[in-house]
């Protein structure tokens, strides 16, 4: 095959100097040929499945066997996985025993289905957690939540909680999420890759071909929101900052989405939205990672206007293009831009609309903050950095699953 090589870690020599390169590779090296399995409920749609591509690859191209493998259900299971994020976000929720038992059983299928003997089982969000109760495990086992755990619906977690402590360890994404567990948690941030098709470098030609193949106007500045559509993600509130702003500056709106196959909401929340959408308000439904490229990188603006955020990759992927953006000021999101430096944290659609008037008329703005953003992710988040955690992680389990020196949280 012509031009076809995988990103290895020396790839980010440039990026991250070459004594970084070296330490992974040589903690990689030193934990032989470990088989690790990942599991988790969709291969695309959203953060987990963005991580995943490319860090199950990275890891491999250092010997450490890799694999990843997504759990089967049905409608009706996600609808209830659905329910349970959003009661993990804070919402309510009402837990019958019907969905505790479809949400169980569904675990049960997948687990006879599934023979997990890996040296490190890591297990991705509230979908397959159950898995856990089926094995005898023979290796540690992880479980990597990644939504914003600000303030957990008690009902779900106390329900969560019992099947969390059958675990060796928990990984979530920010100290701020701690919870009162008898398992060890550690602390992990996301990260991007610089190569992947939604971060490599493109030519303004290829940026052009992208936004007229999706007939996006080009002739006013662009205002972008990436995100699956989900109410966390506060399209609404995107959609009525724009329409103050547009007051005062003539700009066109862009929000794209894709519908991941473990979110059921998403096309009910698409529709409503398609109601707001006019010439200068693009409402695109769609999986395409080069246009996700195109639009951080031509944006004059780019939103994330998130109410919760586990984390929030899309807010790293515009930083990494120098692009001007917004963040809600939730999760992972605060941790990302330091308000004012590298980009602005609003916390209302008012100041939203503040920011983006501002941002238009101040192109000098814009671009220094875009500048300090691109180099924040150089510094922290780049894959490099999220797989040497991994490492480290890896490297801490002591041969009977525990992790040396454990308390029940570590900041
Ligand atoms: N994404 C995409 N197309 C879309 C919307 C999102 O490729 O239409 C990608 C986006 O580029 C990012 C990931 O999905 O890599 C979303 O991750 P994030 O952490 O922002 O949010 P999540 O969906 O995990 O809540």
């Amino acid at each position: 095959m012509q031009g076809q090589s995988l990103t290895t870690v020396a790839d980010y020599e440039r990026l991250v100097g070459g004594k970084t390169v070296e330490r992974i590779l040589d903690k990689a090296r030193r934990l032989g040929d470990l088989h690790v399995v990942n599991v988790s409920s969709t291969y695309y749609g959203g953060g987990v499945a963005e991580i995943l591509s490319s860090l199950t690859l990275l890891m491999n191209s250092a010997g450490i066997k890799t694999g990843w493998r997504i759990i089967q259900g049905r409608p009706d299971f996600f609808s209830i996985t659905k329910k349970m994020h959003n009661a993990l976000q804070g919402d309510e929720i009402n837990l019958t025993s019907l969905k505790m038992q479809i949400y169980e059983e569904v675990a049960l299928e997948n687990a006879v289905r599934n023979h997990f003997d890996h040296d490190l089982v890591i297990v991705h969000d509230p979908q397959p957690l159950p898995l856990i109760q089926h094995y005898r495990k023979k290796s540690p086992w992880v479980w990597r939540c990644h939504v914003d755990l600000t303030q957990p619906n008690a009902e779900l977690w106390s329900y969560l909680s019992k099947l969390i402590e059958r675990y060796d360890a928990v990984v979530l994404s920010l100290p701020a999420y701690a919870q009162n567990l008898g398992t060890p948690q550690r602390f992990i941030m996301p990260a991007i890759n610089p190569f992947s098709s939604t971060n490599k470098d493109l030519t303004d030609k290829e940026i052009d071909e992208r936004l007229s193949h999706y007939d996006i106007p080009t002739d006013l500045p662009i205002v972008v929101q990436v995100s699956r559509f989900d109410k966390w993600k506060d399209p609404e509130g995107v959609i009525r900052a724009f329409q103050i702003a547009r007051k005062s500056v003539d700009c066109t709106l862009v929000l794209v989405g894709n519908i991941a196959t473990d979110d059921p909401e998403g096309q009910d929340v698409f529709a409503s939205l398609c109601r707001c959408a006019d010439e200068r308000i693009r409402i695109l439904s769609v999986q395409d990672s080069a246009l996700v490229n195109a639009l951080q990188r031509r944006a004059a603006v780019v939103l994330q206007k998130s109410i919760r955020e586990g984390f929030g990759l899309t807010v790293t992927e515009a930083m990494w293009k120098g692009a001007a953006v917004v963040g809600g000021r939730a999760g992972g999101i605060t941790h990302q831009i330091e308000d004012g430096v590298n980009g602005f944290l609003v916390g209302s659609v008012e100041e939203a609309a503040e920011r983006i008037v501002a941002l238009l008329k101040d192109r000098t703005l814009a671009s220094r903050l875009g500048e300090k953003a691109r180099e924040s992710v150089r510094n922290r988040f780049l894959m490099t950095r999220l797989m040497e955690e991994w490492l480290d992680l890896m490297g801490s389990f002591e041969p009977r699953f525990g992790l040396r020196g454990a308390a029940g949280s570590q900041n």
